[in-house]
């Protein structure tokens, strides 16, 4: 729980792959804000940066043993192989949380500006337990990318999934809320949809995400795509629901249809054979709509059900008296 007074430990989690040309610069920054955040008391002299090595086959690795022999709260993970963003801030948040109070997940690349840390901490003591770092403009993206991104957070929003929007994965958790999101055990992770869900009374920070630092993006635009589409259908089964809509819509209109060219034979109006072209088309066509959409929505059940996400979390709990008396 936050408080004023505790000085809570701060864990910081990079995760990174491929990174030499940039993890020097990043850490040594960083250092420099913790070593800020100390003296201004407002984290624990205990606090570390913990840096996930995603399988990267450059000096990543190298780099973060040999900054470990200079800053000795420097913790380096290593990933047996390229498991991806996403599976690399997961893996660095189970083992943050053994050593942290608080969580701040950041890319390596100094996108994501440290210099709202503090203002996130501030957050979390004023009873924050997860706090979201919003990107405040996006003027300095491509036109693809900015219009891009606008769709899919549309889309994502239609279709029920709920997320911050212009919120990537720059953000405070408490470890309460960590441990709550580390209860979810699916394989297809898209945290930026997964930390809503957990709860807890939120707030946001607004930034400027600067320019990387050095090195190239590790996220080409096909990669994008598929992460975009993974955390669209990952947390929502509207698009089944939307398709047997449609199917509905098509045997609605098979219904008017048949009734249409039934009068048009009986007046003689119809064309020969067109009539029964016309309904088989759009009666098959509705049936076949309909019966796959069917199917859609059983499977759309076993996929919620085999995420076995859990169904609630629980934030805090009374009646200590009662349960100490029956355990004793
Ligand atoms: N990253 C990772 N594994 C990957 C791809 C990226 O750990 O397979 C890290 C990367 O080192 C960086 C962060 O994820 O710290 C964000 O990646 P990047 O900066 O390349 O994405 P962009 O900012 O271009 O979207
Ligand atoms: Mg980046």
């Amino acid at each position: 729980m936050a408080s004023g007074k505790i000085k809570p430990r701060l864990g910081l989690v990079l995760p990174a792959y491929n990174e030499q040309e940039v993890l020097p610069t990043t850490l040594s920054k960083l250092h420099d804000i913790k070593r800020d955040l100390i003296k201004d008391k407002l984290i624990s002299a205990n606090s570390f940066i913990l840096v996930v090595d995603d399988g990267s086959s450059d000096e990543t690795w190298h780099i973060i043993q040999e900054q470990e022999l200079i800053h000795v709260e420097l913790v380096g993970v290593k990933l047996s192989r390229n498991c991806g963003h996403q599976s690399a801030l997961l893996a660095g948040m189970t083992e943050a949380v053994k050593l942290a109070d608080i969580i701040i997940t950041l890319d390596a690349d100094l996108q994501d500006s440290p210099d709202v840390i503090k203002n996130m901490i501030m957050k979390y003591n004023e009873g924050n337990e997860i706090v979201y770092g919003v990107r405040s403009s996006r003027t300095e993206d491509t036109w693809f990318k900015r219009n891009t991104a606008l769709a899919f957070y549309k889309i994502a929003a239609l279709l029920g999934v709920k997320m911050v929007p212009n919120h990537a994965d720059f953000r405070l958790m408490s470890c309460v809320a960590v441990k709550e999101l580390l209860k979810m055990p699916e394989r297809n992770v898209f945290l930026r949809a997964m930390v809503p869900l957990v709860g807890y009374r939120s707030a946001k920070v607004f930034y400027e995400r600067h320019e990387r630092q050095a090195g190239t993006s590790k996220y080409p635009l096909k990669k994008m795509l598929s992460f975009a589409i993974d955390g669209i259908t990952s947390f929502s089964v509207e698009p089944i629901r939307i398709l047997f809509g449609i199917g509905a819509f098509i045997l609605g209109v098979a219904g008017i249809e048949i009734i249409y060219t039934l009068f048009a034979k009986m007046l003689g109006n119809a064309e020969a054979g067109w009539s029964s072209l016309m309904i088989s088309i759009w009666l098959l066509g509705g049936i076949n709509l309909t019966a796959i959409s069917v199917v859609g929505v059983y499977i759309g059940k076993i996929f919620t059900e085999v995420k076995h996400r859990p169904l609630f979390h629980i934030e805090a709990e009374t009646g200590t008296y009662l349960k100490s008396k029956q355990a004793s």
